[in-house]
């Protein structure tokens, strides 16, 4: 029998409705894969029993004949980003170490409703801020890849939802929640060769989600192939009222509408998604894109996104100035993290805690948001770049009028190892250049396996599309899959 291990969403939810194996079963063989993976430390928390309960729902679900519910027996891990009832959720942050919810996240729920159960709670960088997954206050997760040319260190799994990325790509979970705030669910998915994607914002409740930068914060699925990725994104969206920016639509049948056919469809190419000292095989797998794309039946369009290049610095005003306020809360008062040091006064224990409980990478957002946000600079950095997102959207607008989607590198490097980039912020920034400007649009956008580069590491393609057209993404990048035909997979050495 094959390990169930090397099954995906799909495999897995057909095989239990079939009896081809059971739920528990499959629990019980990512349990161990999870218990046996500590040295990745992609998981801060273990919640075997969670999966084994919505297994056994499953199989109990199957031998009284009832319909199964969408998920039914196939388990998953969930980003700490979550709230999750019961379970310790921290945003791999020591300020909110010893938090444990009392509510469920909407996006959580939703998975559970949908018969899911969570194998556990997944590092990533603290507060979702970072490409590398080194801001965890957990220690970083290690990829699973290494590189094959005796380069032997470490790689980074990618960020900020790396302990997503790095679970599926080593088959500890058929799929994982992730979220993206201007690209922790594609860069990490490129990283690590599986698929990704951010939906439209306010697909997603973000209602019990660890705010970073509200405006911009998408949840979304991150698994093996396009299909499973529309699969638990149909279970994980739809309209919530508790989140004021959840979009009242219904939730498309997004699996059933797939379609790797791209008859009269144009594929737009960006000519500004280029930078220096850029890989040739990024550019030369683009091309190969192009060809598949083509090959599907799609017309290709050149495209310009003049204000591509302002996408970066209006991003690291507008992401850090939210976080520095959706983390105000942290206070030492209302979750986890106190330190009152001896006679301090309210003040003092607020900046203790403080001190104390954030990580470098997030202090550091905090202060940027604080002085773009202050009297004396409010106009000439938060407007301003306020003024740049729209100009980055009206590009896209434009180029909508051209094409139906459009193809771009997902990242300008394959993964990095760990520590290349961790002493200087701004090459860490840069590895967001070419997934920030959808994220400031709000537009939909996926990564998916391309090929490998000559280390023998994944690169990732990436496709964005208009608001609301999931599936015209989804379609594209199933035309790239179906042709890239990646099978590659990390040699287990955990
Ligand atoms: N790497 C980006 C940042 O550090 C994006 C993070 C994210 O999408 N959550 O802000």
């Amino acid at each position: 029998m094959t390990d169930l291990t090397d099954l995906g969403i799909r495999e897995i939810r057909d095989g239990v409705r079939e009896g081809t194996f059971s739920a528990r079963e499959v629990a019980t063989a990512f349990n161990a894969a999870v218990a046996g993976a500590k040295p990745l430390n992609a998981f801060l928390v273990e919640t075997p029993d969670h999966a084994l309960a919505a297994a056994d729902a499953a199989d109990a679900a199957r031998a009284a004949g009832e319909t199964l519910k969408p998920l039914a027996g196939v388990p998953i891990g969930m980003k700490d980003l979550f709230c999750t009832k019961g379970v310790a959720s921290t945003a791999a942050s020591h300020i909110l170490e010893g938090f444990t919810p009392q509510y469920e996240s909407t996006v959580s729920q939703n998975l559970w409703d949908a018969g899911a159960g969570m194998l556990g709670k997944l590092n990533m960088d603290q507060f979702a801020m970072g490409s590398s997954n080194e801001t965890s206050a957990f220690g970083n997760v290690i990829s699973p890849w290494r590189r094959n040319d005796g380069g032997n260190a470490a790689l980074a799994p990618g960020g900020s939802s790396g302990g997503s990325s790095a679970a599926v790509a080593a088959r500890l979970c058929p799929g994982a929640t992730g979220t993206d705030t201007g690209g922790s669910i594609r860069q990490p998915a490129a990283f690590t060769g599986i698929s990704g994607i951010k939906p439209t914002y306010g697909r997603c409740s973000r209602w019990g989600t660890i705010a970073f930068a509200s405006s911009l914060d998408q949840a979304g699925p991150m698994a093996r192939d396009v299909r499973d990725c529309a699969i638990m994104l149909e279970a994980m969206s739809g309209f919530d009222a508790k989140d004021a920016t959840s979009l009242d639509l219904p939730v498309p049948r997004w699996e059933q509408g797939l379609n790797a056919s791209l008859a009269g469809k144009r594929v737009g190419i960006p000519r500004e998604y280029r930078v220096d000292n850029m890989p040739e095989e990024i550019e030369a797998l683009w091309q190969q894109g192009i060809a598949w794309v083509k090959d599907a039946g799609a017309e290709i369009v050149e495209v310009s996104l003049p204000h591509t290049k302002y996408a970066l610095p209006a991003y690291y005003i507008i992401a850090p100035a939210e976080a520095s306020s959706n983390l105000a809360r942290y206070d030492g008062v209302r979750y986890g993290q106190r330190n009152l040091p001896d006679g301090a006064n309210l003040q003092a224990m607020y900046a203790a805690t403080r001190a104390a409980g954030f990580g470098e990478e997030v202090k550091r957002r905090i202060l940027i948001g604080t002085y773009v946000l202050s009297a004396g600079f409010y106009d000439a950095y938060f407007t301003q770049a306020s003024k740049v997102r729209t100009l980055i959207a009206r590009d896209f607008e434009h180029a909508w009028d051209k094409c139906d989607v459009l193809l771009t590198p997902t990242a300008p490097s394959a993964a990095f190892a760990l520590g290349e980039k961790s002493a200087d912020p701004l090459a860490m920034y840069l590895n967001d250049v070419f997934t920030v400007p959808s994220s400031l649009a709000g537009l939909p956008a996926m990564s998916v396996p391309g090929g490998l580069d000559r280390a023998g590491l994944p690169l990732g393609l990436q496709v964005i599309g208009k608001a609301l057209d999931e599936q015209g993404v989804l379609n594209a990048a199933l035309a790239i899959e179906e042709r890239a035909g990646f099978v590659a997979r990390p040699q287990a050495w955990w």
